[in-house]
């Protein structure tokens, strides 16, 4: 099976990347994550080892510890994770999250952070954005934020705050001017790097939501919680609009991952169909194994390109609303036809879980829904790509 298109045309320093990311993934096989998934445990082995390796500080510029790589270097670490039955979910925000700050923060809060986060001493991956009364609806959010003398107090919750019990920091976006009185549509939310060390147990408790997948999500609520105002990120009210960019950079990478998921189950298929015989012969001889093989083969390569491109024209500064929505459209459409191909090549062993089909069919049935659902990507392109009205 020729499944190895991206090494063929890419840079080598990327090849070289996967190559360490795949000798790494080989030392937590699928027993690691099966023990952990029924245990519902965090893969702390998993995610020391990624960041005693560098792979999640590859997106910190090199003055602030990390290696300085763009998005097209970040996505092939995912993509290798996942493509070697692991899952980067446990720590993807890691690399991601820091982008906030390192857009918007001053020099004198890029230097207190980014380092430690470069080092992992400190863990930015818990991101509070979701709430449960308004879903998908983020300019409706609840949770204020107001000043008081040398401090800001929170009070809200945030739900499906993902690794909150597994971080040193999150990063809130909280509403610092009521609805009514914000100048426009987006402004009146700010960013805030909240010290969860200090926070729980002092206005902060988490509570963890039990899930199909193991994916240490939780609710968290804040009650009279102090920040302090240096936290607050760049300009009070302007938080909507800085959270933006770093969500266009997580879709490139969540798209990288499912890309890598697809392979995983495609790669899958073939050895498995190639090595079961039923009626005299491998099962991979009848093309109604054949094609639905090689149909996740071709959409996953198809979707892997926008992957790609929206990575590149991220690196070079441009705008990618458009690309980044498809490209994480586009790969888990592709990963969840593999999923399902895979689970159907299977017959009834993809159902037993030491195959580890079954959890990731879990796993990356995800990404339809998040970190934001494919309906609100279709109205986005709807909207703002094809210039129909909007419809909510
Ligand atoms: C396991 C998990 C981990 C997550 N981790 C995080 C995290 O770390 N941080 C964080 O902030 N959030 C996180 N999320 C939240 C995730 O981003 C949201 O679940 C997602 O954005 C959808 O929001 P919702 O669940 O409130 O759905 P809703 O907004 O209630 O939508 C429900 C359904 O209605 C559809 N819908 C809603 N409005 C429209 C419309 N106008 N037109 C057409 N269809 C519409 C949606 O597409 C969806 O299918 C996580 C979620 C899960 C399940």
């Amino acid at each position: 099976m020729n499944a190895e298109s991206n090494l063929d045309v890419e840079d080598p320093q990327i090849t070289q990347i996967r190559q360490s990311v795949i000798a790494l993934c080989g030392n937590f096989p699928g027993e690691y994550w099966r023990d952990l998934d029924q245990k519902r445990e965090y893969p702390t082995a998993f995610v020391r080892a990624l960041t005693e390796a560098g792979f999640l500080a590859v997106l910190i510029p090199e003055e602030y510890g990390g290696s300085g790589l763009g998005l097209t270097a970040a996505a092939a670490v995912l993509e290798e994770i996942q493509r070697s039955g692991c899952n980067g979910a446990a720590c993807h925000a890691q690399m991601y999250i820091m982008g906030t700050i390192l857009r918007h923060g001053s020099a004198e809060q890029k230097a207190r952070w980014l380092p430690r986060i470069a080092s992992g001493e400190l863990r930015l991956q818990a991101f509070g954005v979701s709430e449960p009364s308004n879903g998908t609806d983020t300019l409706s959010l609840k949770t204020r934020a107001v000043r008081q003398g040398d401090h800001y107090i929170v009070n809200g919750q945030k739900i499906w705050t993902s690794r909150a019990e597994h971080s040193d920091l999150m990063l809130l976006l909280a509403r610092t001017t009521p609805k009514e009185e914000a100048k426009s549509r987006s402004h009146g939310l700010s960013v805030f790097v909240v010290d969860m060390q200090k926070a729980v147990g002092n206005g902060m408790t988490i509570k963890p939501i039990r899930t199909m997948i193991n994916h240490s999500t939780t609710q968290v609520f804040f009650d009279d919680m102090k920040v302090p105002a240096e936290n607050l990120l760049g300009e009070e009210g302007q938080g909507f609009k800085y959270i933006l960019t770093g969500m266009n950079a997580e879709r490139v990478l969540i798209g990288a991952e499912t890309i890598g998921d697809a392979r995983w189950f495609i790669k899958k298929a073939v050895d498995y169909a190639n090595g079961r015989n039923v009626f005299g012969g491998p099962i991979s001889k009848n093309q109604g194994i054949q094609f639905p093989i090689a149909k996740a083969y071709a959409q996953t390569e198809a979707a892997n390109l926008m992957v790609q491109k929206a990575a590149r024209l991220y690196e070079q500064g441009k705008d990618i609303g458009a690309e980044a929505n498809m490209a994480k459209m586009l790969a888990a459409e592709a990963s969840w036809a593999a999923a399902d191909m895979c689970l159907q090549t299977h017959g009834g062993y993809g159902f037993a879980e030491e195959y580890d089909v079954e959890r990731k069919l879990r796993e990356t049935r995800l990404y339809q829904i998040a970190p934001i659902s494919t309906n609100l990507i279709l109205s986005y392109l709807a909207e703002h790509v094809l210039g129909m009205p909007r419809s909510y």
